[in-house]
């Protein structure tokens, strides 16, 4: 085993030949850049991340702010995961054009549909900014000292990295806070849909195959990025035209075999591999159960509702997929958490942290974790209460949410006339009251209430919970079902029209008359009872949880030199590489990297319905009329895994070969590594791709806009690395 030293922050990291668990930092490349080569890897770290000339960080964006996307074309042609663009997809979608179970083809740019709001946002550069965020620290300082002197640094960094620039900027603490990176950004902000399959394509096998191999979902959409006459980021105009990116992915054609050399670079949300023995039995224990309980409840209810119309099932569907995706995703989590004794590891390992920290007189190292352990003691019920609240008031009932969106104008009509900002905060309620009512089922967000207040009142801890809800209840004589109908037979929160009309004719009265409304009554409890009681509590003692685990992580780094380290995801744009391998997690059987289109007609003939299909799809599958996207063995492949080590916000990422071009596009984990944010398991953690050549076969073969497949630079054989653009063939597909 070859040791790499690299220096992140003060601290050094230690990487070993066999680099598939991390998420690197791409502006640190050139220290694990022999090791990617070793693998396969034939460009260099300067072609993955240059701030001096276009690299594929270029073609890169983060999408929507959660997942990723990267550009497939010198048009900005945009590809994500069809989970990603679910929310777009579905707010485009009617009874008449269901775009969702039909899918959606722009023929043209003309065609393209506008979404409002949506960003796709590009990295400018990363810089390493700990010494200029610890000027002026000292160890003396009190932690409000502190605190604002790193806030007064933070902006001056921000200054000076966007001055006379129309770059955004922010800095973000990794390793808790051991070292600081700098990063800059530019939005675009005019994002059109230009094509998605039907959700028989694109979310098949539903809820069944979320999280599973063997898989066979073609998880993609496509969008485009509009810019100003400038190429430059502008708000929707008619006048905007596609974005000449400063580098776009071309694309294999060739696949991957086992083995193959592959890198997934995209923003990997959040991963949490140092928390302490008691954190983890929190979330094993604690936390999981709760929520699991909870979201298993409202999707009973979710679930029935959406198979008893279609309308409903467009209303529901990026909601039912939202709660569902985490839902599963926790059970697969305590499950591997379980089975891979995540608590006797981290337990093992505490002890012998403690016992070398003793051993070397590194009494700050052992206070740390002594005083963690209290911590975590301390901070359960504020934990559990807000945990609690998340699930119940943001993927709960919807009444409460939607009403407390009113606050402003209930709360602080007079003060948002006095600014000016009065009309703009009408004008924005009336759009969100129509995309709410669109898709809002009462009776159905009735039966959430019922059952999920219910929940909600077992799992608060008794003493948090808010006052007046306690209040509420009693009034109520404790029925949950009095509640119901009194919030929803009094509220006007449940009053399309009424609402509508108050927006047209508004008057400060009649918005402060709102106060008593039920529904807006239990919004500002549960919220005020989470500022109040809650969040002072666990803010406090959270932080200084952060501030031990920064020195939990420097004495780990520290007492054990000789281990791998990389900084847990924070949404920051990382690299993780790895091979296209299979992975044999359970007794008896092993997993082949990837799935064919066989397996599709198998699936479907299941008769499951997560498995149903549009009989031109089965027919031209069933034809086997694979054009020049099947793999030289004559098979269509759908996808396929490896040992990249990814994590939610890795959704849309592209996986990329050894020479910088397109092989796939991630969009998931297998069960077998859900645990994986917390604990890695080199041998079973596979991340799922979509093979690049069955999503140009949908959108060519099967969808017929080959127009899109045109755009994109096709490359096979073997070519050398793909940022010698002279090496490059075109190859016009002709799948007739
Ligand atoms: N499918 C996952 C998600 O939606 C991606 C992952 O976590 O690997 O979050």
């Amino acid at each position: 085993m070859r040791i790499l030293t690299l220096t992140l922050g003060l601290l050094f990291v230690s990487l070993s030949s066999f680099a598939t668990e991390g998420m690197f930092i791409p502006a640190l490349l050139e220290s694990i850049e022999d090791d990617m080569r070793a693998m396969g890897l034939e460009i260099s770290a300067e072609d993955i991340y240059s701030v001096n000339s276009s690299s594929l960080k270029d073609a890169i964006a983060q999408f929507g702010g959660g997942c990723t996307s990267e550009i497939i074309s010198s048009q900005g042609l945009l590809l994500t995961n069809h989970h990603c663009g679910y929310r777009q997809i579905q707010q485009h979608s009617s009874l008449e054009n269901n775009y969702l179970k039909d899918g959606f083809w722009a023929m043209s740019m003309s065609e393209e549909l506008t979404n409002p709001g949506l960003t796709a946002t590009f990295i400018v550069r990363m810089d390493d900014v700990t010494a200029k965020m610890l000027q002026g620290i000292t160890d003396d300082m009190s932690a409000q000292d502190r605190a604002a002197k790193m806030k007064e640094n933070e902006a001056a960094i921000i200054e000076a990295m966007t001055r006379g620039t129309n770059h955004e900027a922010f800095v973000r603490p990794f390793n808790y806070g051991n070292s600081y990176f700098s990063i800059v950004t530019k939005t675009y902000k005019d994002v059109r849909l230009v094509g998605a399959p039907p959700s028989a394509i694109g979310k098949f096998g539903g809820d069944t195959d979320n999280w599973v191999w063997p898989r066979h979902t073609g998880d993609f959409s496509l969008f485009r990025i509009y810019a100003g006459p400038d190429n430059e980021p502008a708000e929707y105009s008619e006048e905007n035209r596609p974005y000449e990116p400063a580098h776009y992915l071309p694309v294999s054609m060739d696949g991957v075999e086992e083995g193959d050399f592959t890198m997934v670079y995209g923003f990997p949300g959040r991963t949490e591999q140092y928390l302490t023995t008691d954190a983890v039995d929190y979330v094993i224990n604690t936390a999981n159960p709760m929520r699991i309980h909870m979201r298993e409840t409202s999707l009973n209810i979710i679930d029935q509702a959406m198979r008893s119309s279609e309308k409903i099932q467009i209303q529901y569907a990026a909601k039912q997929s939202s709660i569902s995706n985490a839902y599963k995703k926790w059970i697969g989590q305590n499950g591997g958490l379980i089975e891979l004794d995540a608590l006797g590891k981290k337990q093992r390992l505490e002890d012998s942290y403690r016992q070398l920290a003793s051993l070397k007189g590194k009494k700050e190292y052992v206070d740390a974790i002594d005083r963690l352990k209290v911590l975590h003691g301390e901070i359960r019920d504020y934990r559990l209460a807000r945990d609690v609240f998340i699930e119940y008031y943001f993927y709960g009932p919807e009444i409460l949410s939607f009403a407390n969106s009113f606050s402003d104008l209930i709360e602080n009509y007079e003060g948002l006339e006095e600014k000016g900002e009065l009309k703009k905060a009408l004008e924005g309620l009336k759009s969100s009251v129509k995309s709410h009512f669109k898709d809002y089922h009462q009776p159905t967000d009735e039966a959430i209430y019922l059952a999920l207040t219910e929940l909600y009142f077992d799992n608060m801890p008794g003493e948090l919970i808010p006052d007046q809800m306690r209040t509420f209840k009693e009034k109520n004589k404790n029925s949950i079902e009095r509640m119901k109908m009194r919030t929803y037979e009094r509220s006007i929160f449940t009053n399309e029209q009424a609402l509508m009309k108050l927006l047209d004719s508004p008057s400060a009265k009649a918005f402060a008359k709102l106060m008593k409304d039920p529904a807006y009554q239990q919004a500002a409890a549960h919220y005020a009872g989470y500022f109040q009681k809650v969040r002072p509590q666990y803010g406090a003692k959270n932080q200084e949880i952060d501030a031990l685990m920064k020195t939990y992580v420097a004495g780990l780094m520290e007492l054990f030199p000789n281990k791998t380290y990389w900084a847990d995801a924070n949404s920051t744009l990382r690299l993780t590489y790895g091979k296209a391998e299979g992975s044999a997690p359970v007794d008896g059987m092993a997993y082949k990297f990837y799935t064919t289109a066989n397996g599709i007609l198998q699936k479907n003939a299941t008769g499951n319905p997560d498995f149903e299909m549009p009989a031109d799809l089965i027919k031209k599958l069933e034809a086997r009329n694979y054009g020049p996207y099947a793999h030289k063995d004559g098979e269509l492949r759908i996808c396929f895994t490896g040992s990249n080590h990814t994590t939610g916000g890795n959704s849309g990422s592209p996986a990329i070969n050894g020479k910088g071009q397109l092989v796939g596009l991630n969009f998931d984990r297998s069960w077998e590594s859900t645990m994986s944010d917390i604990l890695f398991d080199p041998g079973r953690c596979r991340n799922i791709m979509v093979d690049i050549r069955y999503v140009l076969w949908v959108v060519d073969v099967y969808a017929g806009a080959g127009h899109l497949v045109d755009e994109m630079t096709l490359v096979r054989g073997e070519e050398k690395a793909e940022m010698e653009p002279e090496m490059e063939m075109e190859l016009t597909p002709d799948t007739q």
